[in-house]
């Protein structure tokens, strides 16, 4: 048992694995930096496949009694689970700005509370899942959600806690154990999770944190021959990678991807809370696989809105995303500044010309200004690949049937925007766009029952309410003869 910690934003946190309910150490370690300051946070145990064997077989060997808790059992350990993030969120929020970036305002009053609603809202659900029959003229179908065994749950840096909790809760309430791998660029809120899941009761194997790299730690979780499921958020091409590991043990992979959602603007739109709504999409630094990247103006209101986005982008204020008048905080990494500096560059010299923005920002290594690119070619890298920074491109069309075309013209499918007063005509494009997720008059509106996640580039599979428990669980039907018992 280890007890190698460091303090970020006076929070004492572990930097050694998580596995059997207790903390273990590797010798090998890697480096976590802020992208904050450029502060060195730490060194963390950085798993193998040592690690991730350990991981799998204690979280096996947790499963029977899991399982067996029922999701009533379950209950009241996972909202214990969820009480304790609230009575951490200040902290957890503090570390995850100083880990990631992130807004710290918006990890207080949103992330970190959606966070814990994560965990007891699918707790919560999976009780309305017992008991369901379907009638058939000579059989009754009981249908069971049975736990499925050890889920893999890889999860990316841009939302590591949110993101995180979004698979643990439904994998949890499901019944089955978990192995986390956190992402190396972000990975101390899920340490601290950790802690929080055992001051709650949740048993020792249950909940298991793997750190280390994706290509050691993650190949080595999602290579083992006896995990149940693997859920997946991350890029495209690592989704591709993991989903060949899957494929040779035929295990199921859910996975959440990439974007380049569209963001449409009519004519008849309410212009003000558009364009509110499109300089929002440079929160996080444009870090959100949701962010509706592609503005798409109705011709006859362009040079109109275009003043207003420039008037709501002019807030957008880039700086320490600790300040609370802060809206743009840094790029996660050094490397991923440069790919984000690499799309800029390349986009000017395929002729694309930013409006406003298109370097760094003077606040410091890592910030980059909100940018936007005009009269942007469909065709263009810049149009077509997820940038993942502060970027946003700029396009105009003359009937519904030219956007419905421009919005479809990637290879992703995530998520898309909308904005007009015409209910018919909004509900008729909304309805031909290629997303998971259409939003009306809003963005980034996510009720935890509704289906969420990304067709075509952007992911495999559905979650949220059932479509979760659709994918944590084997579905099983118990086919009764009437009338067949003594
Ligand atoms: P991003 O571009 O958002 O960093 P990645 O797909 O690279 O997305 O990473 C998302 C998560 O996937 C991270 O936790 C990372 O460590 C993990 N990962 C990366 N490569 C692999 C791999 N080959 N096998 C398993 N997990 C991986």
């Amino acid at each position: 048992m280890s007890n190698n910690t460091v303090t970020v934003a006076g929070v004492e946190i572990s930097t050694d694995h998580f596995i059997g309910g207790k903390r273990v150490a590797s010798a090998n370690r890697f480096a976590n930096i802020s992208p904050v300051d450029g502060s060195h946070l730490g060194d963390l145990s950085a798993g193998g496949k040592i690690e991730a064997n350990a991981a799998v077989e204690a979280a096996r060997k947790a499963f029977p009694a899991w399982a067996a808790l029922g999701p009533k059992g379950r209950l009241p350990i996972l909202k214990k689970f969820a009480e304790g993030i609230l009575a951490r969120a200040n902290e957890l929020a503090a570390v995850e700005t100083m880990d990631n970036g992130s807004l710290l305002t918006g990890n207080v009053h949103r992330v970190i509370p959606r966070a814990a609603h994560n965990i007891d809202f699918f707790a919560e659900w999976a009780l309305t899942l017992e008991g369901h029959t379907i009638d058939s003229p000579e059989v009754v179908n009981h249908v069971k959600y049975d736990p499925s065994g050890v889920a893999i749950l890889i999860t990316p840096w841009n939302a590591p806690f949110m993101l995180t909790t979004w698979k643990v809760g439904p994998a949890l309430a499901a019944g089955n154990t978990i192995v986390i791998k956190p992402p190396e660029w972000a990975p101390l809120t899920c340490s601290l999770m950790a802690d929080i899941a055992k001051a709650a009761g949740v048993p020792d194997g249950v909940l298991n944190v793997v750190q280390g790299i994706g290509e050691d730690a993650g190949d080595a979780l999602v290579n083992h021959p006896d995990v149940d499921r693997i859920s997946f958020t991350g890029s495209t091409d690592t989704a591709k990678i993991i989903g060949q590991a899957a494929a040779r043990s035929i295990t199921p992979m859910s996975s959440e991807l990439g974007g380049k959602s569209p963001f449409i603007i009519c004519a008849d739109a309410d212009l003000d809370a558009a364009a509110q709504t499109v300089a929002a999409q440079y929160m996080n630094a444009g870090q959100v696989c949701l962010a509706g990247t592609r503005i798409m103006v109705e011709k006859k209101i362009e040079e109109q809105f275009l003043e207003k986005v420039r008037g709501a982008s002019s807030h957008m204020i880039v700086g320490d995303p600790r300040d609370k008048d802060t809206r743009v905080g840094p790029l996660i990494h050094k490397e991923h500044f440069d790919r984000v500096a690499g799309f800029v560059e390349r986009a000017k010299a395929d002729g694309a010309v930013p409006v406003w923005g298109g370097g760094r920002s003077n606040f410091g290594d890592l910030y980059f200004e909100p940018t936007l690119f005009a009269d942007v070619n469909p065709t263009l890298e810049i149009s077509q690949r997820e940038v993942f920074g502060p970027v946003l491109t700029w396009q105009s069309f003359s009937s519904d049937d030219e956007v419905v075309t421009l919005a479809n013209n990637t290879k992703y499918g995530l998520a898309g925007t909308l904005f007009s007063r015409n209910e018919k005509r909004a509900m008729d494009i909304a309805s031909q766009v290629a997303a998971g997720t259409l939003w009306v008059n809003c963005f980034f509106v996510r009720d935890l029952a509704a289906p969420f996640g990304g067709s075509r580039d952007s992911g495999i599979g559905r979650e949220g309410g059932s479509w979760s428990f659709d994918f944590y669980s084997d579905i099983k039907n118990i086919s009764v003869r009437k009338g067949s018992f003594a």
